[in-house]
């Protein structure tokens, strides 16, 4: 199936609907409605209030007759979940209870701050780029209110769909909505089509994940950024996530660095792909893998580094 690329509601057959944000970087992400019986769940919400009601109205003449009575966060990271507060308040929200866990260490004041923070003239200006376009100032982070480890079966209307989490890999507790009656996955954030996938959480777990993902069969699969896809889109990616590690190894057993590992890495092959400051956090991911002992860094030294990163290339 071709579905065009472009901002807005896409049918997929069966009820299923794609809502897409090109161009998929930095927090443009895609979200999913899954409609049957007079009743619908929504998968993911966006990373602001403007944006989140403007995928709202775009769906209203789908809801109308199929109302939001459920809704799932694929993730905590804030472009899956920071709309949460505009969704009807009696509709239920599932998630992993890690996610949940992960959500309620959300702080968009944190990320306003951030935003606003005194940095390094690179940091400051890629953290403008990354998080810039999106105003969290007056975000209330809405929790989940239902929430599981595992996988989780739901009915909407009459039909059976299955939440099933599949992290720790993009972060802790990444979660994909499985239709198995129209043979469509939506993967969240262990799918960035076209794109390159940034590990925050565990390197070898997410390529685990894509062969989990892989054997459900799906025909089309629904990422988190970028454009619908099938299983191509997600085989490219497991691609770069095993080339990546096998190169980190090398520089590992040779006593590089993380920095100067990703500055090594010929990405050639992953050119047309974007966000490749990405290459920074996942070698020093890549690393954790080797090395479980290393200290995880923070957010913001990730983001350092990416920055870093950019500034080099
Ligand atoms: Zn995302």
């Amino acid at each position: 199936m071709h579905v065009a690329y472009t901002k807005g509601l896409h049918e997929l057959g069966d009820g299923l609907y794609a809502y897409l944000q090109p161009n998929g970087g930095w927090g443009w992400s895609n979200a999913g409605l899954v409609t049957a019986g007079g009743t619908s769940l929504l998968i993911d919400t966006l990373y602001d209030l403007r944006l989140t009601r403007e995928m709202l109205d775009a769906m209203a003449p789908v809801t109308v007759d199929h109302p939001i009575d459920a809704a799932m966060n694929t993730h905590a990271n804030p472009d899956h979940c920071f709309g949460n507060e505009l969704l009807p308040r009696s509709a239920e929200i599932y998630s992993s209870q890690v996610t949940a866990e992960e959500m309620s260490e959300l702080s968009p004041a944190g990320l306003y701050a951030l935003k606003q923070a005194e940095l390094p003239p690179h940091v400051r200006a890629f953290v403008q780029e990354a998080f810039g376009p999106f105003e969290v100032a007056d975000v209330t982070v809405r929790l989940p209110s239902r929430t599981f480890m595992g996988r989780l079966d739901i009915g909407v209307g009459d039909r059976t769909v299955s939440l099933v989490e599949l992290g720790p890999a993009h972060t802790g507790g990444d979660t994909i909505v499985h239709v198995p009656d129209a043979h469509v996955v939506y993967t969240g954030d262990l799918l960035f089509n076209q794109g390159t996938p940034i590990v925050w959480a565990d390197y070898d777990n997410w390529i685990a994940a894509c062969e989990r993902i892989l054997e459900l069969g799906a025909t089309v699969l629904v990422p988190g950024h970028g454009p619908v896809s099938d299983a191509s889109g997600l085989r490219d990616l497991r691609r770069y996530l095993v080339y990546v590690r096998g190169e980190a190894r090398k520089c590992f057993d040779g006593g590089i660095n993380e920095a100067q590992a990703a500055d090594e890495i010929d990405l050639s092959a992953f050119s047309d792909w974007g966000e490749t400051e990405r290459i920074a956090a996942n070698v020093i991911a890549a690393y954790r893998a080797f090395d479980p002992l290393r200290p995880r860094k923070t957010r913001l030294e990730l983001i350092t580094a990416m920055a870093d990163w950019h500034a080099r290339h």
